[in-house]
């Protein structure tokens, strides 16, 4: 079994899922007291918070760079970073270390074209929605994303930052969230995927009437396929 090195902590409250995940499958497929070979390095969210405020993706690049260097030398045989965001910096890693980055967007995408759907709405943090580097990566895979308009935009953002990145899980803001779903499926949408990792934690298994892909179990549970493969 390879050891999966989990670059997390952004926010912390949504890597919980990914250790709980990882080592729920591990032991499903090896049975008897298995668990997941894991290297966790959890940084402190608030700086890099401030640096995306700033727009200083360089700096965060550097820093992120540094924690999967520290989880390669430390016998990380896959690197396994815990935020969609931050997979704006993804190239930035994959220069830093040998081992691979299992990049977050294109486990989303299999998934969904697994699912057999080409086109799916996007909810996540602004820098998700409104830049390219995740759709871009979808598209390499077929698939149309159709997001938000900006007020909406702006109102899921903020609960993302404001709320499920503190721990706070409010009745509110998820039927606001449901409603932005909803106008995404009147425009189209097959499906949506919750490409921010607290999304889930939100939403929960509240039916939904097309496929949800919460981005933290997907990305988990292709993390202990590779760990297993
Ligand atoms: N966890 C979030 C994501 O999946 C947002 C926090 C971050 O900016 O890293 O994008």
């Amino acid at each position: 079994m390879k050891t999966i090195g989990l670059l997390g902590g952004m926010s912390w409250e949504s890597t919980v899922p990914y250790y709980t995940t990882l080592n729920r499958l591990v032991a499903e497929r090896l049975g008897g007291l298995h668990s997941a070979k894991v290297l966790l390095s959890s940084v402190d969210f608030a700086p890099l918070e401030a640096l995306m405020r700033a727009g200083d993706w360089g700096e965060i690049g550097r820093l992120l760079a540094h924690e999967a260097i520290v989880l390669e030398e430390a016998g990380a045989g896959v690197l396994v970073l815990c935020t969609n965001t931050m997979h704006k910096v993804a190239e930035t890693l994959e220069a830093a270390v040998r081992i691979p980055l299992l990049h977050i967007a294109d486990v989303t995408g299999t998934a969904v074209r697994a699912a057999g759907l080409t086109r799916v709405g996007l909810l996540g943090t602004r820098f998700t929605m409104e830049e390219d580097f995740y759709a871009a990566r979808l598209a390499r895979l077929g698939i149309d994303v159709l997001t938000p308009p900006a007020d909406a935009r702006a109102l899921v953002d903020r609960v993302i930052f404001q709320e499920l990145c503190r721990g706070q899980l409010l009745a509110s803001s998820r039927s606001a969230y449901t409603e932005v779903m909803q106008e995404l499926v009147a425009r189209g949408a097959e499906g949506i995927v919750l490409a921010c990792t607290e999304i889930g934690l939100l939403l929960g298994d509240a039916p939904f009437p097309v496929p949800l892909f919460d981005t933290a179990v997907l990305h988990a549970r292709a993390a202990a396929d590779v760990a297993l493969a």
